[in-house]
């Protein structure tokens, strides 16, 4: 494999698509050795099979807004690969949806669900419909319309959504409701379901407890935990909620959360009530940071800014793609940041892990960090398979082994002769050998 020459070619196949050609990069730039090293691989050409989508699913989404108006959103299934088992992976619904950034998630996703040891493939999907600001009535409306078309490409043998970026829990209600109505069975497609119906016990919190018992392992490297650091969380969503909450559990303060307007600074820290009151403004579709810093003392407002400016031992970036770029990074190094962890997909850019790694400071991507999500999401399933419900405690024990397991599969490929861990390289290749010598095994189809 010839990096460059693959993305130029992919580059001129697919202009513009910043976020997927940005992913795709920098896979194939950290397995190029092991690649190269392994003729099979390019007599195969597995890796011009695994940077294309098997197939896009694109359609219209009509819906009836509350004053009677007709509006029209964009609607998408990237069903990516399915080597190692069903497609899997979240539904985001945000204005910034497009092609590239479902293409780069889909295709991070692969080797995400690879890493958890579950038999999942990767996919992704969404609409640039934006459920802030909307009723229930016109959530429900656009998800029922979502799903007339999505329940055709769907199945828990063949693809199995979930959440993401503007689809919690009210969102997989409504959307397994019309895919249930359609199919006139009760199968396990969607995961992120209700536990009154199918959902599995600690499901909500995954992603973000899966992230802090990674961070616990990687700190554990250096003979260090969680106790008594600082943390900084940007976001206040899915995920970031989950982190806060094992965080503080384990002795860590932290000290701040973000929204697109700005981020909020809590020098005492934000865990117990506060937790509980952004989650209650967070269920009424309200906004959280600005209201939090009227309710709560001593906190400050920072309008505009991210919260990478602020002085912590822990970075985790909980909201979006490339939200803490080389700047940020340079000033979190400057102030003594000791490990970051991107619990969203691709938080970080390029420019930032460079700063991070030349730094030596413990970087985890996310497509390890975050996997909890989707492992628990894959204990969903099974659940639902077996027809059983395990307690919280199972659930739990289940997602910290498969956390540890993860971590372990990192350091294996990923560290260096001085003794760093470039868990970016390790998470990469541990993901690519499973998927390759699956397609291997299977032959060119
Ligand atoms: P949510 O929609 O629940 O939360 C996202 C948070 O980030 C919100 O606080 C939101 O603020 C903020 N945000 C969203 N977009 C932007 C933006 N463009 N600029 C600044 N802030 C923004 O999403 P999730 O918590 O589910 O997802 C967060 C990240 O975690 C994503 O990268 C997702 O792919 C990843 N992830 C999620 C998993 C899950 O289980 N949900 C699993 C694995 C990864 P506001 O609401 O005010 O817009």
């Amino acid at each position: 494999m010839n990096v460059d020459k693959l993305m130029n070619n992919l580059e001129k196949k697919h202009p513009g698509e910043v976020e997927y050609l940005q992913a795709v990069r920098e896979v194939v730039e950290s397995i190029e050795e092991v690649y190269n090293d392994n003729p099979q691989f390019e007599s195969a050409n597995i890796i011009e099979r695994l940077v294309e989508p098997d197939r896009i699913i694109a359609f219209k989404v009509p819906w009836i807004d509350d004053e009677g108006n007709v509006k029209v959103n964009l609607g998408y299934r990237v069903q990516f690969n399915n080597a190692i088992g069903p497609y899997k992976g979240g539904l985001r619904f945000h204005p910034s949806v497009n092609l590239s950034i479902l293409k780069f998630l889909g295709f991070e996703q692969i080797f995400k669900n690879a890493l958890t040891t579950l038999p999942m493939g990767g996919g992704k999907g969404g609409s640039d419909f934006d459920p802030k600001g909307k009723s229930n009535t016109e959530v429900m409306r656009f998800c029922q319309s979502f799903m007339l078309e999505l329940w055709k490409h769907i199945g828990p043998e063949t693809d199995v959504p979930a959440g993401d970026i503007g689809v919690g829990g009210r969102e997989i209600g409504f959307l397994y409701g019309m895919y249930k109505k359609l199919r006139g069975d009760h199968t396990g497609v969607l995961t992120g379901k209700g536990s009154n119906w199918g959902g599995s016990l600690i499901r909500p919190e995954a992603t973000g407890f899966g992230a802090i018992y990674f961070a616990q392992e990687m700190l554990a490297t250096k003979k260090e935990s969680l106790a008594g650091k600082t943390i900084s969380i940007s976001g206040f969503g899915n995920v970031a909620w989950g982190a806060a909450l094992k965080a503080t559990e384990l002795g860590a303060k932290v000290v701040t959360i973000s929204g697109p307007d700005g981020y909020v600074y809590d020098p005492e820290g934000i865990s117990g009530r506060k937790i509980e009151y952004m989650l209650e403004l967070r269920a009424s579709n309200q906004d959280i940071v600005k209201p939090y810093s009227y309710e709560f003392e001593g906190v400050e407002f920072h309008e505009g800014k991210r919260p990478w400016e602020v002085k912590v031992d822990i970075a985790l970036p909980c909201a979006t793609q490339n939200e803490l770029d080389g700047e940020d990074a340079k000033t979190l190094v400057k102030n003594g940041v000791m490990l970051v962890a991107e619990v969203s997909n691709m938080g970080c850019t390029p420019e930032a892990v460079e700063v991070f790694s030349n730094n030596r400071i413990l970087f985890g991507p996310g497509k390890a960090v975050n996997a909890g999500g989707v492992a628990t999401s894959g204990l969903e399933m099974t659940q639902n398979a077996m027809k059983l419900r395990w307690n919280s405690q199972e659930v739990d024990q289940r997602l910290h082994e498969i956390m540890c397991n993860i971590h372990g599969q990192c350091v294996k490929y990923g560290k260096k002769e001085d003794g760093y861990t470039d868990y970016v390289k390790g998470a990469n290749i541990a993901g690519f050998l499973k998927v390759a010598n699956s397609m291997l095994d299977m032959g060119v189809i």
